[in-house]
């Protein structure tokens, strides 16, 4: 059963509970709820880089941090959908474009990203933006020219969000959620664990996430990557069990969302990834780079899968689902 009315009570309840048994209810839903052995696999790339004005404590973009991150204006249509075409033949089935915006401006760049997303969406991809706040009239106007998903990250709990972001607040990041919601188009909304937080804060994540009218399409659940020249440099690497945990949490309060094992794949084995996978993971971030993190090679992918007996989700699975 999917419902949106779960306590803060139920949700601790579960995330606290054994991790073998709480790992064995997690690929029950998972079964009950999903095809097993396929694995969306997407492409996550940078078409601005750099020089945001936010102050993302973890983020390796923000122009006040010293990371030594390339910044680069926004990229060209043509090189933007000539990537595409290299992530669709190496298996990707959803292109995401990612601009370190705090939010989107009605500008020219808006309009070659408009562009952009018409581009990649006639070569059969779902795509996805992260760009920051959005209006719900330029919400609109992504789904007008083929986005298929916004991605818009709650990152942590409220109460910890202050620690971590103190150039927009939580009601902000809601809204856009809404906007993009509002205009018809698939939310994709997750989290980082290992920003400091506590286990009440990745617990009222996930009790945020689960009590929205309509659950997000897709949950990425990321590790944080901890970039020297960021706050959070020198952080604690985050334990996998904790990413098992959380997964798992996800998969049983929101059993149709594909959770996605994102940041933090690249530190892990394909044991790790496996046990990811067991706890609901269906999805993962393909490509050598994570915006402008390391991410695990195509290849190492493919051999994964392979092992594992797992294939590719296809594109546009749920309208195909609705056709039949
Ligand atoms: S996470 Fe996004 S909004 Fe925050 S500093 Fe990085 S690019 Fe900017």
């Amino acid at each position: 059963m999917i419902k949106n009315n779960w306590t803060i009570e139920e949700v601790s309840e579960i995330y606290h509970s054994p991790l073998m048994e709480l790992m064995y209810r997690a690929a029950t839903v998972h079964h009950q709820h999903q095809a097993t052995g396929e694995v969306q696999v997407c492409t996550l790339l940078s078409v601005k880089t750099g020089g945001c004005p936010e102050d993302c404590a973890y983020c390796p973009q923000a122009a006040r941090y010293n990371t030594g991150v390339d910044a680069h204006k926004l990229m060209s249509y043509e090189e933007v959908v000539s990537t595409a075409l290299v992530a669709k033949e190496n298996g990707s089935t959803r292109f995401c474009m990612g601009a370190a915006w705090r939010n989107v401006k009605d500008n020219s760049d808006f309009d070659k990203v408009i562009d952009m997303v018409k581009g990649v969406n006639a070569l059969g991809l779902e795509v996805c933006c992260t760009l920051g706040m959005l209006t719900e009239q330029q919400a609109q106007r992504l789904k007008e020219a083929g986005l298929y998903a916004y991605n818009h990250n709650l990152d942590t709990g409220e109460a910890h969000y202050d620690n971590i972001i103190t150039t927009r607040t939580y009601k902000d990041r809601l809204e856009t959620l809404d906007n993009v919601e509002k205009a018809g188009i698939s939310v994709c909304c997750g989290g980082i664990i290992g920003l400091g937080e506590t286990d009440a804060d990745r617990i009222k994540l996930l009790h945020t996430l689960a009590t929205r009218e309509k659950h997000p399409e897709s949950v990425p659940v990321n590790a944080l990557v901890a970039v020297e020249g960021t706050p959070l440099a020198g952080s604690q690497k985050v334990d996998v069990w904790e990413m098992v945990r959380m997964i798992a949490t996800a998969r049983i309060l929101m059993p149709k969302a594909m959770v996605r094992l994102s940041a933090g794949r690249n530190e892990m084995s394909v044991e790790q990834q496996v046990l990811c996978f067991m706890a609901g993971a269906n999805s993962i971030f393909a490509g050598e780079k994570l915006l402008t993190t390391p991410n695990p090679d195509v290849n190492e992918d493919k051999a994964m899968f392979e092992k594992l007996g797992l294939k590719p989700r296809e594109s546009f699975k749920v309208e195909h689902a609705l056709a039949n």
